[in-house]
């Protein structure tokens, strides 16, 4: 069934070369507590913690923080980080930085807490303006000169994998779009992986991190052939979003399997600890999976979903600002993607259908994109989530907006598994403004 092996046939001036790249990654309930020696291990003594005014609330912070002062640490904290962060909170957090001097940084949080963490360390370190860094054609691309601070990770959601990546987004507020700033020195030194956080996280929290996980692996599984990109100058020219590839296939399978086994139980039973702690298991491998492969039109499309948003907000998620959740600006575009790129490999689409869950007896290849489709949109339906663009506020007088603000995430778009170019990502978005 699976297209492994003619997945990647090489070819003449092609990639030949695969890269595996990761965070060293301690997971395990409890695993907070070794975070003081771990820093200390790495020769650390002044440590600046970020975190955000809900995570610092919880009992686990406190674990996090006693075995900071064991270890002897001396901890600045900066607790403001922004849900869905901004160039202005990331810049914020960057002069936090310098003035508390630290030698090594902290996250313990969701991807906002994490991103916001890479970018104080990389600002601090690096001094820069703060387009320098930023992903070409939105900012300059400029290279990251080398390795920043050491910098533990500890994720609280189940769906960032920000812990694995060495990717920061942020919404650039002047063009109401999101981008990112991506190099391998973003990437945490460690991660500290405690299942426990899930515990206490909200249903639409829970949802939503969830869904970004499905679509990491969806998307890394489907992505273009790392054989398929043109070989890069030398190896230092390797792009981290390589394209799918036998690394990052591993990695996806088990994840998207996961999922098919506890999503509806971690959605139906907020009780069901064993459920919400195998999203968090899915979410490290799904994390290093695409941390080696690098994701596809579903992000792409979201940072536009994300940062056009007017007046959209969510249950438990703070409401001093109009915001779309990452994972939901993600997911309500999948479905309308995968029905348009199964026809580059039907085979591959079908996997995934079938490792979430979906019915794939007598399905053919041309069936492929239908049946994963309708199948995400069932679990949407489980979550009580929009179906679609609409229901978030969206109409077809958008479609131009949301195409705009997608078409600069090159990065994303052209490691789909076909070509699409701007007329095409329009009729994308316009297949995305309601599923039912
Ligand atoms: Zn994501």
């Amino acid at each position: 069934m699976s297209c492994c092996h003619h997945y990647y046939a090489l070819a003449e001036g092609c990639e030949s070369a695969f890269s595996v790249d990761m965070s060293k990654i301690t997971l395990g309930p409890g695993c907070l507590a070794e975070a003081g020696q771990r820093l200390s291990a790495r020769a650390v003594k002044r440590v600046a913690v970020f975190t955000d005014s809900r995570v610092k609330e919880m009992p686990f912070f406190q674990t996090l923080m006693d075995s900071l002062l064991r270890a002897g640490l001396d901890v600045a904290l900066y607790d403001r980080v922004q849900v869905e962060p901004t160039d202005q909170s990331f810049l914020e957090a960057a002069r936090f930085a310098v003035e508390a001097d630290p030698d090594g940084y902290l996250s313990i949080g969701g991807g906002s807490v994490i991103d916001t963490c890479k970018a104080a360390n990389l600002y601090a370190t690096y001094p820069a303006d703060f387009l320098a860094y930023v992903n070409a054609p939105v900012g300059e691309g400029r290279p990251v000169p080398g390795p920043l601070k050491p910098h533990i990770a500890c994720p609280t959601t189940c769906g960032t994998g920000s812990e694995c990546t060495g990717i920061a987004v942020f919404d650039l507020l002047a063009m109401k779009a999101k981008t990112g700033i991506a190099s391998v020195h973003l990437r945490p030194s460690e991660a500290l992986i405690d299942p426990q956080c899930t515990h206490t996280l909200p249903h639409n929290v829970l949802a939503a991190s969830a869904f970004d996980v499905l679509s990491h692996a969806a998307e890394s599984y489907t992505a273009i052939p790392y054989s398929a990109r043109v070989a890069p100058s030398g190896p230092m020219a390797r792009p981290m979003s390589q394209g799918a590839n036998p690394w990052s296939d591993m990695g996806c399978e088990r994840a998207l399997k996961i999922i098919g086994e506890y999503f509806e139980r971690a959605m139906a039973d907020p009780s069901d600890l064993e459920a919400r702690e195998q999203m968090m298991w899915a979410a490290t491998l799904a994390g290093i999976a695409f941390g080696n492969s690098g994701v596809h039109l579903p992000h792409g499309m979201s940072y536009a979903v994300a940062g056009l948003v007017r007046d959209y907000r969510v249950d438990d998620y703070p409401d001093d600002h109009p915001m779309v959740p990452h994972g939901m600006s993600v997911i309500v575009n999948a479905p309308a993607v995968f029905r348009h790129t199964a026809c580059a490999c039907p085979e591959r689409h079908l996997d995934v259908a079938r490792w979430i869950g979906a019915d794939v007896a007598g399905a053919e290849n041309d069936d492929a994109g239908e049946v994963l489709s309708a199948r995400l949109e069932q679990l949407m339906k489980k979550a009580r989530f929009p179906g679609g663009l609409a229901p978030i506020g969206y109409t077809v007088d958008d479609l131009d907006a949301l195409t705009d603000g997608a078409m600069p995430q090159q990065r994303l778009l052209s490691n789909a598994p076909l070509a699409v170019d701007r007329a095409a990502l329009k009729e994308l978005f316009r297949s995305a403004l309601s599923y039912w």
